[in-house]
């Protein structure tokens, strides 16, 4: 049995599927590792430690399973063959996604989107350990932007006030956002529409912002708002964003456009050298003045929408991503070391995207 790591080839992405000490642990289960070369490069992983974690270097398309962090291009498609596995982020929901060429090549491809969000699969969980990459660089890179101090700050020149943060939309990311903000001494609220994420907010030291509009969807996510709803949380948080020196945005909802939180009369009632980091921008933006992987300032607030911030820290991004990897592997893995995926399990059965009875 054998698990091939591809150099990945997307624009900016630094990321490797797996890191030396888990390419260790698949050798000491029995497993060969194939490390295309370079693929830890951009992580600072150099070929030679691959090496002395047991992997060989050379075709990872040869091996049964190929590994992988963003989607492939169509000529890395083309270097799979039937009935070969691929395990990778595969943006199943995008409507450009390449689970059609995958499966027209018979390739049997694993899209880490589409594990549940169910307590078991915790460990395999990518767009979690990806997803608190993100709320913490979010706030890096508001305090970055801003012009103020996150922490109270008592000097012989006078009283600094602590920056008020305010997070809308508290999944994984925005809860590690929210309990950056406070490592960093800022005052914290968060506003969700799954009335039990209040619970979760508090218990990182923030606020909860209700609003009054509950719209838990399914399997943990949110569901769109109707127009009335949009409406009526537009208006709502126009009011209270005015209050906040810093306004991070999360809030996704699964195969559609980002929803409008922020509208651009809502940056406008910021104060000037107000920021507002916007996390959304691949799925068009929350906030209405959002340019997707773009920094601009529109009436003296820093509006900044960076793109796959996990990829800007490669080295603990590609470590977690590795560990989901290597659960995900041990879940398939027969006693005799093949892997031999029971497609009753519900983890596998949802994550496999191109089997005919597959939901993707
Ligand atoms: P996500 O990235 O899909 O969305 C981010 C947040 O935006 C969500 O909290 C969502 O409710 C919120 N949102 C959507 N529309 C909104 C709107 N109009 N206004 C305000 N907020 C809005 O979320 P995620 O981080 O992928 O988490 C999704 C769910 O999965 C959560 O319930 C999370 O607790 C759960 N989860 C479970 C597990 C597990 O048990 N294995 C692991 C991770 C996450």
């Amino acid at each position: 049995m054998s698990v091939g790591v591809v150099r990945e080839t997307a624009d900016g992405e630094r990321r490797v599927a797996l890191v030396p000490k888990v390419v260790a642990s698949l050798v000491g289960k029995g497993v060969d590792v194939i490390v295309e070369s370079g693929a830890g490069i951009d992580a600072l992983i150099p070929d030679s430690q691959y090496v002395e974690a047991g992997a060989t270097i050379g075709d990872p398309y040869s091996a049964d399973v190929v590994l992988r962090v963003a989607p492939p291009a169509d000529d890395e498609i083309a270097k799979l063959r039937s009935g070969q596995k691929l395990i990778g982020f595969l943006a199943p929901r995008n409507t450009d996604n390449k689970i059609g060429a995958l499966k027209a090549a018979g390739v049997e491809a694993y899209a880490v989107e589409a594990i549940p969000r169910i307590s078991r699969a915790q460990v395999m969980d990518a767009l979690s350990s990806q997803g608190n990459v993100s709320g913490y660089k979010s706030v890096i890179l508001a305090a970055e932007e801003s012009t103020r101090f996150f922490p109270m700050l008592t000097t012989a020149a006078g009283t600094v006030k602590p920056a008020t943060v305010l997070v809308l939309g508290v999944g994984v990311a925005g809860l590690q956002a929210l309990a950056t903000a406070k490592r960093l001494g800022a005052r914290t609220t968060g506003y969700d529409v799954r009335p039990e994420v209040a619970e979760q907010v508090r218990s990182v030291g923030a606020q909860w912002l209700d609003l009054g509009i509950e719209a838990a969807g399914e399997g943990g996510y949110a569901r769109e708002l109707t127009d009335s709803e949009r409406a009526q949380q537009q208006q709502a948080l126009e009011d209270a964003i005015k209050g906040f020196d810093v306004v991070i945005t999360t809030a996704l909802v699964p195969g559609r456009p980002a929803p409008r939180l922020v509208t651009a009369a809502a940056v406008e009632g910021m104060k000037a050298g107000s920021v507002v980091i916007d996390l959304a921008g691949e799925t068009g933006g929350n906030c209405e003045l959002t340019e997707p992987g773009q920094t601009v300032v529109k009436h003296d607030v820093t509006i900044a929408s960076p793109l796959n911030l996990p990829a800007t820290m490669p080295e603990h991004s590609s470590e977690l991503y590795s560990k989901n990897l290597l659960a995900l592997i041990e879940l398939m893995l027969g006693e005799d070391g093949v892997i031999t995926p029971d497609f009753d399990d519900e983890v596998l059965a949802a994550a496999c995207v191109t089997r005919e009875e597959a939901s993707a």
